[in-house]
């Protein structure tokens, strides 16, 4: 028998720290060459040794952009009814009447 020590790169994205490519199947790259050429193929922006996953990619162009809305839906959670929309390109929702964990002025009236 034989063995040998080998070491392998993870790839994590600077901003939310997800595995690269995918946290459900995380990749082990053999060099840096290699992450960079296959993570910029797959959507990641690859500047320098600088790395960041298409979800963030997405954020940072919402933020400076603006989101792209879907319509309102119409929703009902608990005791409240509302509506929320949603940015397919950042995955972030919009609550309106927005979300409020604590109502401390209801309960405060008699
Ligand atoms: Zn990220
Ligand atoms: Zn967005």
């Amino acid at each position: 028998m034989s063995w040998r020590t080998v070491v392998y790169l993870e790839v994590r994205c600077d901003r939310c720290g997800e595995l690269a490519p995918d946290p459900d199947e995380p990749c082990l790259f053999l060099s840096l060459e290699q992450a960079r050429a296959l993570l910029a193929s797959d959507g990641w922006a690859v500047l320098g040794d600088a790395m960041t996953c298409p979800t963030c990619v997405d954020r940072v162009g919402c933020a400076l952009l603006g989101h792209c809305w879907e319509p309102w839906q119409d929703r009902a959670w608990h005791d409240r009814v509302g509506r929320t929309r949603t940015c397919p390109a950042c995955r972030s929702i919009e609550y309106d009447p927005a979300l409020i964990t604590v109502d401390a002025d209801r309960r405060a009236d008699p």
